[in-house]
């Protein structure tokens, strides 16, 4: 088999890119180890930036997210028992929108599908091959046979604990890595959220933050230690607790409901430098992973996509290297201050086993000064809508 250029991995990055490049007319392949139905159950985010929206329209996927996503214009910070909302239209002129990851991944499945694009799913043993020269070829074994897909390029979007990074030989990267030393207890429930839009709050048992998927779908978050288990988390204790780490008219007006979905997500920020290697880009959680406290990394995957398809489209019509050459930088200058932003609204927002008295002052005066100044205010926002491209 030949194709121009293989995609391993078929989540938000690998869909998008495959979509783009399909509609410009530049042939794909796209390869993942799991199911179709696996990948449409996965629940993960739910906050797209304008800049990713712009490319899921780009893709022709976007008229069910038009539709049944929420456009929302601000958020609640919610501390000292108080909420505060952060103007984000008003700050900035740009709005988020709400709209979960398994129906944007549906959407974009739906699109390739229609328009006849290859998606192997279920592969064993995928391989990516000779990227260090001019003629790089990916191995799998599906249904007891090993197959070999040559190709111009290959895109590594098979996220964290993929093999495409794995593949590059060790004294060719860099990576930066903090770990944090707690985890997120998420739970989803069919129940009205509490609010039109997201609570962000810091208390002192620790950070708690109430999203959506939809008008009748919440996403509900609480800061946990580590080594805490699913089992010792009733919905029932999962409630109370949510409840307390609210102002107190969130508290009351809570919809509670049983969870369909909980779990537990450790918090990491993580970088591999550079993203391209030869003949193999690495896209999305391949190269990156942010805490998920400032919502960026679906929007991460987004902008790689981004600035690669811009590459492969100048590459294949334009017959020009240029964008290709500038990939790995231009994506990393936008991941590093995605990066940084996540990290300042991790630490601005949890509580730290080391927090002592003078870290808890500062961190209030921080919040303080955010609400207070709208330079502060503007800056927050600006990056939680997402940098331009
Ligand atoms: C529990 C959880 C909660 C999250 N919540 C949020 C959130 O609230 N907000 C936010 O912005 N982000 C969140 N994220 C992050 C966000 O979901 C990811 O940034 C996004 O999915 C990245 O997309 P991706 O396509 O790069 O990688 P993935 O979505 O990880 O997709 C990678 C694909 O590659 C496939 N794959 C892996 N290895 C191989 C292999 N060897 N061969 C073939 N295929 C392979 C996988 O099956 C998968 O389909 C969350 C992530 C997790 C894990």
């Amino acid at each position: 088999m030949r194709t121009k250029i293989v995609i391993i991995g078929s989540g938000p990055a690998g869909l998008l890119l495959g979509t783009l490049l399909t509609r410009a007319g530049i042939d794909n392949i796209i390869l993942d180890r799991v199911s179709k139905d696996y990948i449409l159950h996965r629940v993960r985010a739910g906050v797209l930036e304008e800049g990713t929206v712009g490319l899921i329209d780009k893709a022709g996927a976007g008229r069910r997210m038009h539709a049944e996503g929420l456009a929302h214009e601000g958020f609640s910070l919610a501390f000292g028992g108080q909420n505060h909302r952060i103007d984000l239209h008003a700050l900035t002129g740009k709005r988020v929108m709400i709209y979960g990851q398994t129906e944007l991944t549906s959407d974009l499945m739906t699109v390739r599908e229609a328009a006849g694009s290859t998606t192997i799913y279920d592969t064993i043993n995928v391989k990516p091959h000779g990227f260090d020269r001019s003629s790089p070829y990916v191995t799998y074994e599906k249904d007891g046979t090993t197959h070999r897909i040559d190709c111009d390029y290959i895109a590594g979007c098979d996220g964290y604990h993929g093999v495409s990074r794995k593949s590059v030989p060790q004294d060719a990267i860099r990576t930066f890595e903090r770990v944090y030393p707690f985890g997120w207890l998420g739970v989803l429930a069919e129940v009205h959220p509490v609010r039109d839009e997201l609570i962000y709050a810091s208390h002192e048992r620790g950070f708690a933050l109430c999203s959506m998927r939809s008008l009748t779908r919440s996403r509900y978050y609480v800061q946990c230690p580590l080594d805490d288990r699913i089992e010792d988390w009733s919905d029932d204790r999962f409630w109370d607790e949510l409840r307390r780490r609210l102002p107190v008219e969130d508290a009351q007006a809570l919809i509670t409901g049983p969870s369909f979905e909980k779990s537990i997500a450790p918090l990491r920020s993580f970088v591999a430098e550079p993203m391209r290697f030869g003949r193999l880009f690495l896209v999305g959680d391949a190269a990156h992973i942010v805490p998920p406290t400032g919502a960026k990394g679906l929007n991460l995957a987004a902008s790689d996509v981004h600035y690669l398809f811009e590459g492969l489209r100048e590459y294949y019509l334009e017959k020009s290297p240029t964008g290709l050459d500038a990939y790995s930088g231009k994506a990393l200058a936008r991941v590093w201050k995605a990066v940084r932003f996540s990290w300042w609204m991790t630490t601005m927002l949890h509580r730290f086993p080391e927090t002592d008295a003078f870290s808890q002052r500062i961190q209030e005066a921080e919040l303080d000064y955010l609400i207070q100044s709208s330079a502060a205010s503007a800056s927050l926002s600006e990056n939680y809508v997402g940098l331009p491209y």
